[in-house]
């Protein structure tokens, strides 16, 4: 093979995978900084994927029992039957969360497919709906915060009292039902503030 078939083959590849890249269809990896436009990845049908390490989420963090680990997240652009932008957000992983009888760690899977509904910053009061069916409301933004988001809804996923199947405890001492912690408070006092909002 001779130098330019060589280089020719190599710019054609570069140019297909810009082209892959640039098409709105592929997955657009982020790294661990994800802001992005909310309603240009609508627009375009933009599917941005990847993980997150739970450590970077404080208040999550906080509500662990370690916050090792990480999660890995899948968003999406679309519009619903009325044609209103949405996001649709996946997120996966394993967390330890703190065991409220015995206080050891508790693996616990988390598995969220959610959609939040993007509102203009002034509707969000006027667009508020309280119907369970339909998608909570979010600011869209230029500069979305896409973890900010995936923290709130493994929050409110989280349950509310964690606790071992009966008999699994590891230590026999705190196993009375009297060992809630300061770290369920912590926990309930996360909720209620994500309630308040
Ligand atoms: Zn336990």
């Amino acid at each position: 093979m001779t130098k330019v078939v060589k280089n020719t083959i190599i710019i054609r590849l570069l140019a297909a995978v810009l082209a892959w890249f640039l098409s709105g269809d592929g997955v657009v990896m982020a790294g661990n900084d994800i802001t992005f436009d909310s309603l240009a990845l609508v627009r375009d049908k933009q599917v941005l994927a990847g993980t997150l390490p739970i450590a970077r989420l404080e208040r999550l963090a906080e509500s662990l029992h370690e916050a090792s680990g990480a999660l890995d997240y899948r968003v999406h652009g679309a519009i619903d039957g009325r044609q209103r932008p949405l996001l649709k957000l996946q997120v996966s992983g394993n967390v330890r969360l703190q065991c409220q009888r015995c206080l050891d760690g508790l693996a616990h899977a988390v598995d969220i497919d959610t959609a939040v509904r993007l509102v203009a910053p002034h509707a969000l009061d006027q667009e508020y709906d309280d119907n369970p069916d339909e998608p909570d409301c979010v600011v869209a933004s230029k500069a979305f915060d896409l973890a900010a988001l995936i923290e709130d809804e493994v929050l409110l996923a989280l349950p509310a009292y964690p606790r071992h199947a009966a008999g699994q405890c590891t230590s026999a001492a705190a196993a009375g039902d009297g060992a809630a912690s300061s770290k369920a408070n912590n926990t309930f006092g996360v909720l209620q503030t994500l309630k308040q909002k």
